[in-house]
């Protein structure tokens, strides 16, 4: 509802506020109790703008109170505050106190595109005290609990003013003062940027497609919606539930989905058959039914897991999309539909071919990534370089500053297509495909012998360089290749040599138990330039080569 209260007293609009030409809609959020409300009104009329009172005008727009649309099912108020964004008046420049969710979601967001968003800050303990006078908000503990759902979207809210301590008039000065543009600088991962789309083939049902784009994640609930599913299982895990758990859970929201988040313990180590029986039980009390939709938001473990999960239940549910949040997972594992758990007997043993029908890649969830899972993913973006494109692999090594700013949707995309251009190539894993497995025949025997000690990304790297050492032992090389590909790990931070205790002998039994081995022996994906790679007969290489790269370094 817009509310035109007339200022108390006539004063010039602020140009701090403005971006561009026109002064720009300010938005304030924050949590419940902050003063939303009462702030916005009393900035309004300090710069003689219409007042919106984001609740007020849901109810006058749906006719119903906000208690009664909640009572319906929080998706059926968040599809409804998503209208009421959609309606606002864009021909000037407005006030509008949105309520405690309404920008956790990104698409929520994107619908204020232009306008400043302001997050009204103040600790929990003043919140529940405000809170405490009113018989009609949750019971203190509920409140923490959002709270602490809510912090990380929050704080990824470009302005922030802390309301603790001081007056209206005071916070309202503040606002007016802020500059639109100023605290954080703007990232590759989180502007504008290009979108970017490739079909997938798979063996026996329809190709399907990987979005990459900047903010792509936000559009999950409008495709859920366009398929005409009715209700979603977010699931991730108890990393990336708190960072982006709640923002990925209101974008299905506000399309009118009722979504429950179900979140899985962490790390390879839970990739097991219990956590699938934990996640069985989420989906039964959810009353999840086989024309819902499973969205897995998460690295290469939840998508395995949570695909695995939507392939068997109920027989398999009809709509999965997957949200890669690690770099692994967007440039390796989004490209494949292999799902599954490990057995204490071995990684993978148990599983299923589940094909997405939708990949979300988008960068901004890479903003929350630890360096070194970073750099682990790294390892197989060099590993397509050297695969397919040495372009990608010169883009890498030219790169200065951090490995973030690298990582924006245009790189992905590039490091994405030379496994879609393989897989298309060979759907049914009968050639070029094993290429893909370059450096691996090595790794999974670093891997092995350190117990797993050594990540994924960092077998991978060294074992890319043990092959093209063993490329240029057997004279198939051009001179240099193993000091060319070592230096563009190193520069990204991969190690490139293994260095442990272990002998040749105990590295060779370890490669022996690979999954690619066939009776007449292992074969060898060996690199000859930057950009051409070879796949050995089977056997065709003899163990006294291999014994001599396996646990020499390189000089580069
Ligand atoms: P992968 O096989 O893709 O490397 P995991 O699923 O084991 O995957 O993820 C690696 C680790 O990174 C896990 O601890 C996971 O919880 C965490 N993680 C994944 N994505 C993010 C993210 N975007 N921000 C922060 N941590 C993340
Ligand atoms: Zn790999």
């Amino acid at each position: 509802m817009i509310d035109n209260d007339p200022a108390p007293t006539r004063q010039r609009s602020d140009p701090s506020l403005r971006t561009g030409e026109a002064a720009s809609t300010l938005v304030l959020t924050g949590f419940m109790g902050v003063g939303k409300t009462t702030v916005g009104r009393a900035l309004a009329a300090r710069l003689q703008r219409p007042f919106v009172d984001l609740d007020q005008r849901i109810a006058a727009l749906t006719g119903r109170d906000i208690p009664a649309l909640f009572a319906e099912g929080e998706a059926t108020f968040r599809a409804a505050e998503a209208a009421a964004l959609r309606g606002l008046p864009s021909d000037q420049p407005l006030v509008i106190a949105t309520g405690g969710g309404t920008l956790i979601g990104r698409a929520n967001q994107r619908l204020l595109d232009g306008a400043t968003l302001v997050c009204l800050d103040a600790p929990l303990s003043l919140l529940q005290t405000r809170l405490g006078n009113d018989g009609q908000r949750p019971l203190a503990a509920e409140a923490q609990r959002l709270y602490a759902e809510r912090r990380a979207a929050y704080q990824r809210l470009p302005l922030h003013v802390d309301v603790a301590g001081r007056t209206v008039a005071e916070i309202v000065a503040e606002i007016v003062g802020l500059r639109p543009s100023s605290p954080r600088p703007p990232s590759p991962n989180t502007g504008r940027g290009g979108r970017f789309s490739f079909h997938v083939p798979t063996p026996h049902g329809e190709p399907y497609p990987i979005l990459i784009g900047n903010g792509i994640g936000a559009e999950v609930g409008a495709h859920l919606a366009a398929w005409g599913v009715e209700r979603a299982a977010l699931i991730t895990d108890q990393n990336v539930g708190p960072l982006w758990g709640e923002s990925v859970r209101h974008d299905i929201l506000a399309a009118g989905l009722p979504t429950t988040r179900l979140t899985m313990a962490a790390g390879e180590v839970h990739k097991t058959q219990e956590t699938v029986a934990t996640l069985y039980d989420g989906m039964a009390a959810a009353a999840v039914a086989r024309g819902d939709g499973v969205v897995a938001l998460g690295g290469g473990v939840v998508g395995d897991v949570a695909g695995f999960v939507a392939a068997t239940w109920m027989r398999g549910l009809r709509r999965v999309v997957q949200m890669p949040t690690t770099l692994l997972a967007m440039v390796d594992a989004s490209v494949g539909g292999k799902t599954g758990v490990d057995h204490p007997a071995g990684k993978n043993l148990i599983g299923a071919f589940r094909f997405p029908d939708l990949v979300l890649i988008d960068p901004e969830f890479l903003t929350t990534l630890p360096d070194a899972e970073l750099r682990n993913g790294m390892a197989e973006v060099i590993k397509h370089g050297v695969i397919a494109d040495p372009a990608l692999f010169d883009t890498v090594l030219a790169h200065k500053g951090p490995l973030l700013d690298l990582l924006t949707a245009d790189f992905l995309a590039r490091a994405v297509q030379v496994k879609v251009e393989i897989v298309t190539r060979d759907p049914f894993e009968r050639g070029e495909r094993a290429l893909l497995n370059l450096g691996h025949t090595f790794a999974h025997g670093y891997e092995l012998v350190s117990g797993y000690a050594i990540s994924h990304g960092e077998a991978v790297a060294m074992g890319m360089v043990t092959a093209a050492r063993l490329s240029e032992r057997l004279g198939m090389a051009v001179s240099g290749l193993a000091g060319r590909i070592a230096g563009t790990l190193e520069h990204v931070g991969l190690p490139t040599a293994w260095h442990g205790p272990d002998s040749a002998d105990a590295l060779w039994a370890a490669m022996q138990q690979d999954k690619k081995r066939t009776a007449a022996g292992l074969r060898f994906v060996l690199p000859r330039d930057i950009g051409d790679c070879v796949l050995t007969e089977a056997g065709a290489v003899s163990r006294a080569d291999v014994a001599a790269v396996l646990c020499e370094g390189v000089g580069v």
